[in-house]
């Protein structure tokens, strides 16, 4: 690995406590991303070296790292929880490459002052789903960090029940969240809010200070960019019928990236009120409150950036303006974003009147009937390309009720411009790569974690974890050699409960 730096620590000793990763005995690997390590620029021949290993384990620390743990609270289910932290999470550093820089964070390598009462460790199960869906997320192209690795170890952990322990390599621009805002201005510590905002724009929202009418005020220019990039990544998550689960404001990313897999799942029959958390009895994080929830984190950023936004306007009510102005955006972009996504996976390349309409049916008949979402989406795309829409119609007990549909969505395919020349092959294309045929549903990643803890026949077996990658990394592909991984969920998935526990 070239040698680290880290811009970060720069920042000063009230951002983070500078601690070593307490590794994990005698690791083995469990899987490496290849993707990731090419983005990054790590050669093949470091990625399987001993020293990799050991460097993904936390045992050794690769040259230049400046292991640290940041300080960060946030509002946890609709609450102040006031500091949270790094609590198992260690930044080594940053590589520079050629695809610009990259934060190295290991997760899962012991305690750390921001702890509180949890071990700092993480568990195989967990750190395979991270693994895998920060990978499946990209491979869908949705914004989101990275994973690189995760090195396994015998060590035990106690959850529900004693399990081994993994490290995760995750790799983002930056792991800084709405959370490290709020410590700040909590605090009423200005300065280094100031610090904190000034860094985060310079480096990752330079436009904020370039161009003219942004730069009037860069820290309400700040709140409306993330504003901007959490509307589309919202909206991506919404399209493909992910759910994320625990969207409290220390789990979401400044930059507007997918960060923080725990209980999340991707939708099996489609329910709108799906609630993917076991812990979350209320249902704060169901699927269709989402966009709202996001809302209403960005209102808390834009509440902890206030100090900031006002020093400039002069007033507190000039300030509000000013941040309800920068906030307003995501109530067009979002619903812009998700609309130009359903769109795409109907196979229409423009809007029109009455799309609205079809996209608000169909989802009401998917929910009605429970209809599986993925795979309505896929099947959709597959009998558009072969004008056979059987298949679709399959999928409902109310054929009736999907045929009445198909009656306005058909006849609004086939006055597309161009429809019997080269128009209907665009519209299925568009439609194969915007409905995917894998996702990781969560008896896929069971599956390969009870294989990987070798519970089936005593032996770990990483080889379903590898498989999965490779699927999920090009979602949209057939690979025919994997068909069952698209079917319909076994009825054991709907007993599985995802808790926050991990
Ligand atoms: P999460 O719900 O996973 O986003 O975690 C919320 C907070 O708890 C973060 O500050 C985490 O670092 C911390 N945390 C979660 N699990 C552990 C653990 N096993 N050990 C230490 N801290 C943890
Ligand atoms: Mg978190």
């Amino acid at each position: 690995m070239k040698k680290l730096t880290n811009h970060f620590a720069a920042l000063g000793k009230d951002f983070y406590t500078e601690l070593a990763p307490q590794g994990i005995p005698n690791p083995y690997s469990v899987c490496v991303s290849r993707a990731v390590a090419d983005e990054i620029g790590l050669s093949e021949e470091w990625l399987i070296s001993f020293e990799a290993l050991q460097a993904f384990a936390g045992n050794i620390a690769p040259e230049g790292s400046q292991p640290l743990a940041s300080v960060y609270s946030g509002h946890q289910f609709g609450l102040w929880a006031g500091q949270l932290g790094d609590g198992r999470a260690l930044l080594l550093g940053e590589l520079e490459t050629t695809n610009g820089n990259f934060e190295i964070q290991l997760k899962g390598t012991g305690r750390t002052p921001y702890s509180r009462m949890g071990d700092g460790r993480a568990v195989l199960r967990s750190s395979i789903r991270e693994f895998l869906c920060s990978e499946a997320m990209h491979g869908l192209g949705i914004p989101t960090t990275r994973a690189l690795a995760i090195v396994g170890s015998d060590m035990l952990a106690r959850r529900e029940t004693n399990e081994t322990t993994a490290v995760v390599t995750r790799v983002a621009p930056s792991f800084i969240r709405f959370g490290h805002f709020e410590h700040f201005a909590y605090r009423g510590e200005n300065e280094q809010l100031k610090t904190l905002a000034d860094y985060v724009i310079e480096r990752y929202y330079p436009e904020c200070l370039t161009t003219r009418e942004l730069a009037a005020n860069p820290y309400a220019a700040l709140l409306a960019a993330v504003s901007s990039r959490t509307a589309l990544m919202v909206a991506a998550w919404q399209a493909v019928g992910f759910c994320h689960g625990v969207m409290n404001t220390d789990n979401m990313s400044i930059l507007g990236l997918t960060i923080d897999y725990g209980p999340f799942q991707f939708l099996d029959g489609f329910n709108p009120a799906h609630i993917c958390n076991h812990s979350d009895e209320q249902g704060r994080y169901a699927y269709n409150r989402q966009p709202n929830i996001a809302y209403w984190n960005l209102f808390c950023l834009g509440q902890a950036l206030m100090p900031l936004i006002e020093q400039i306007e002069g007033s507190s009510d000039a300030a509000q303006a000013s941040a309800l102005a920068a906030l307003e955006g995501f109530k067009s972009e979002f619903p812009a974003a998700l609309q130009a996504k359903m769109q795409a996976k109907l196979g229409f390349p423009d809007s029109q009147d009455g799309d609205k309409v079809l996209i608000e049916d169909i989802l009401k008949l998917l929910a009605k009937e429970r209809t599986d979402y993925t795979i309505f989406w896929r099947t959709l795309s597959t009998s558009v390309a072969t004008n056979n829409f059987e298949p679709a119609r399959d999928l409902f007990i109310d054929r009736a009720a999907f045929d009445i549909w198909l009656g306005q969505y058909q006849p609004r395919l086939q006055a597309i411009n161009g429809w019997e020349g080269s128009a209907h092959v665009a519209c299925s294309n568009l439609m194969l790569s915007s409905n995917p045929k894998y996702v990781l549903r969560n008896h896929l990643a069971q599956t390969a974690i009870e294989r990987a803890q070798g519970k089936t026949d005593g032996v770990k077996d990483f080889s379903e974890v590898a498989r999965l990658l490779k699927v999920l990394e090009t979602p949209f592909e057939e690979h025919a050699d994997c068909q069952a991984l698209a079917g319909f969920p076994p009825d054991w998935a709907s007993h599985l409960e995802i808790s926050c526990s991990s």
